[in-house]
């Protein structure tokens, strides 16, 4: 057990010194390696290689009963669990850290889709998405996390996703930095032991990240994919929190939400050792639900044609790697009465830039902005 004030001072004084929403794979194995120096304590070995013939790694460390098991990035561009992982290692090596190794084991498989994480996509690849894979096995990765799974029978897993900037934590204006779920085994959400555990340790994060993020929590949809991962491992009654970083204003490689891996880390640990003294599984339910409400920029009137317009427009700012370089760009995705929506960033006056005539004649929406 670790008091949750000692993990937000080490957060306070941790350098973080690298940070960046693509993780190449080179480079986080630069980064795994200046994490993992000074810590013999970890163990690890290569599980399995990705289809383009990449190293995906298995982290164990400790010697406890309980097992906590956490995976990130099956989703090539969602690095920011990854990260987190990064910042658990170092928090490991404090002489706070070593005093769980007699309490508990971890079981890490970070970077589960380091070709997707190369190449910044979701998919594999081969072009699966791994999460919707639990079924048809058709993935590296899916298979390796199944596997590893039934082997080690966690007391817990944790699942760890980046969400889409359009999430709100409820309807009220404030983001959803991080979103909890947990899965349903069955179509009919049948609450069984194992959902009731893993609801309680939520209910437990939730409450520590509230002095850090307070009101920018969410709770994830419960919509019930059958090929999704969290949903085959409660099925086999593995207690699964799945985790969605999301974003905040003025943080744009997201290094908030990323902080936040830290204390959700410790709390699991804390829950699973002390089951007893979980906060009730209503305050899970009690969290806002991510709400579709966000554009990441809204401005108040749009020049278009050098026309200027009292009309509001809407942004999202896209992504991708090419040629080996990260690049963003804006898409133009609403034009209209956006008064009812919130922004990541609001501004006044956008002059669009673009050969089309109309918003409608737009071919893709990717445009020029000026602000
Ligand atoms: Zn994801």
């Amino acid at each position: 057990m670790i008091d949750e004030t000692l993990v937000f001072k080490f957060l306070a004084k941790y350098s973080f010194t690298s940070n960046s929403l693509w993780l190449p794979y080179e480079r986080f194995r630069q980064c795994l390696d200046q994490a993992l120096k000074g810590n013999d304590a970890f163990r690890c070995d290569v599980a399995d290689y990705s289809e383009e013939g990449r190293e995906i790694l298995k982290l164990s460390w400790g010697r406890g009963q309980k097992i906590l098991f956490i995976w990130s990035q099956m989703h090539g561009d969602e690095s920011t669990g990854t990260w987190g992982i990064l910042d658990l290692i170092a928090f490991l090596k404090t002489a706070a850290g070593r005093k769980l190794e007699d309490q508990v084991q971890l079981v890490i498989l970070p970077m589960v889709n380091p070709d997707g994480a190369e190449a910044f996509t979701r998919r594999t690849a081969s072009g699966i998405d791994m999460n919707r894979d639990a079924r048809a096995l058709q993935s590296a990765g899916m298979n390796l996390l199944q596997r590893e799974l039934l082997a080690a029978n966690p007391t817990l897993a944790l699942n760890l996703h980046d969400q889409r900037s359009i999430f709100g934590a409820g309807g009220g204006g404030h983001p959803a930095v991080i979103s909890f779920l947990n899965p349903s085994g069955d179509r009919a959400k049948s609450l069984t032991d194992s959902r009731v555990f893993a609801m309680r340790v939520i209910a437990l994060q939730a409450t520590w990240l509230q002095q850090y993020i307070p009101q920018k929590i969410g709770r994830y949809s419960d919509a019930f994919y059958p090929t999704a991962i969290g949903e085959w491992a409660q099925e086999q009654n593995i207690p699964c929190i799945l985790i969605e970083s999301g974003w905040e204003q003025n943080d744009p490689e997201k290094l908030i939400p990323r902080k936040c891996h830290l204390p959700i880390f410790i709390a699991a640990i804390n829950g699973m050792l002390s089951e007893k003294k979980l906060p009730n599984e209503q305050v899970y339910y009690d969290i806002p639900e991510n709400a579709d409400v966000f554009f990441d920029l809204i401005a108040e009137t749009t020049v278009f044609n050098g026309e200027l317009t009292n009309v509001n427009s809407g942004f999202m700012k896209r992504y991708s790697v090419n040629s080996g370089s990260f690049h963003s760009w804006w898409e133009w995705v609403d034009f209209g009465d956006l008064s009812f929506k919130h922004a990541h960033q609001r501004i006044d006056v956008v002059e669009v830039i673009s050969e089309a005539k109309s918003f409608n004649t737009l071919e893709n929406k990717k445009v020029s902005i000026k602000y």
